[in-house]
């Protein structure tokens, strides 16, 4: 679903990835763990297509993204890959259901069409009563509904989250963090979460170590004999 081979990308003199390989299948949800700066959220957005690596490759569903010019890209992005950030983002003057269904509205589907998908987008969210208030007058954890509400909008291949329960109290994560696993079992989506949440790391299928801009191995997955040499 997800290949990278060799991805590099620095800032200026910093380089911050240095060599990034990493395949994730369909329906796998996977954790980006590591400390601060080490390049978890820069990886993120290579994968979500919205930064160029200085080198490598990006393959997602069989296509190269990094040959797209601009305009295919952003058709690419927005037909693909659903984001889902730790502050919701949600356009404040439109409702719930209006800015679940701004990514169908940039990919130019039908109104209605678009409406009824939304609604149901609202219903398996447990918000349907939620439509038409704006994000002001929602709860903090009924925000974030709403914005992977409007990540599934256009039914993408992948759903990257950075730090999604980042602002929510531990019962909405706790929330959050099934719903996850809810839509990854119920439609087989699949998710790249970068995250600091312990907890939710600990759930998900596969956990990723970036440190000092390597995917590092836990020793306790090396054999004896090769972790002793860490
Ligand atoms: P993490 O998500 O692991 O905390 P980031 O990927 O956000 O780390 O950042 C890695 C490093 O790259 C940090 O030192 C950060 O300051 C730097 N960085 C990230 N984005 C930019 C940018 N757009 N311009 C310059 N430096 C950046």
């Amino acid at each position: 679903m997800i290949e990278l081979h060799g991805i590099r990308k620095s800032f200026g003199t910093l380089e911050v990835l240095k060599g990034i390989d990493l395949n994730i299948e369909k329906g796998e949800v996977v954790s980006i763990v590591g400390p601060s700066g080490a390049g978890k959220t820069t990886l993120l957005q290579i994968i979500g297509t919205l930064y160029k690596p200085d080198a490598g490759s990006l393959l997602i569903n069989g296509t190269d993204v990094l040959a797209l010019n601009s305009r295919k890209l952003a058709d690419f992005r927005n037909r693909h890959i659903g984001f889902v950030f730790q502050f919701h983002q949600l356009l404040p003057e439109f409702t719930a259901l209006e800015n679940i269904m701004i990514p169908g509205m940039i990919a130019r589907r039908s109104h209605g069409e678009l409406r009824q998908r939304a609604l149901e987008l609202l219903q398996f969210m447990g918000l349907q009563d939620r439509a038409e208030h704006k994000p002001n007058e929602l709860s903090g954890g009924e925000q974030q509904r709403v914005a992977v509400a409007r990540a599934l909008m256009n039914q993408p291949d992948v759903i990257l989250a950075d730090e999604p329960s980042g602002s929510l109290d531990s019962h909405n994560k706790a929330e959050l963090h099934q719903l996850f696993f809810e839509l990854r079992d119920k439609l087989g989506q699949t998710f790249v979460i970068v995250t600091h949440d312990e907890e939710l790391a600990q759930l998900t299928d596969r956990t990723i170590h970036i440190i000092d801009g390597h995917i590092s191995v836990p020793p306790s997955i090396l054999p004896e004999n090769e972790a002793s040499t860490i």
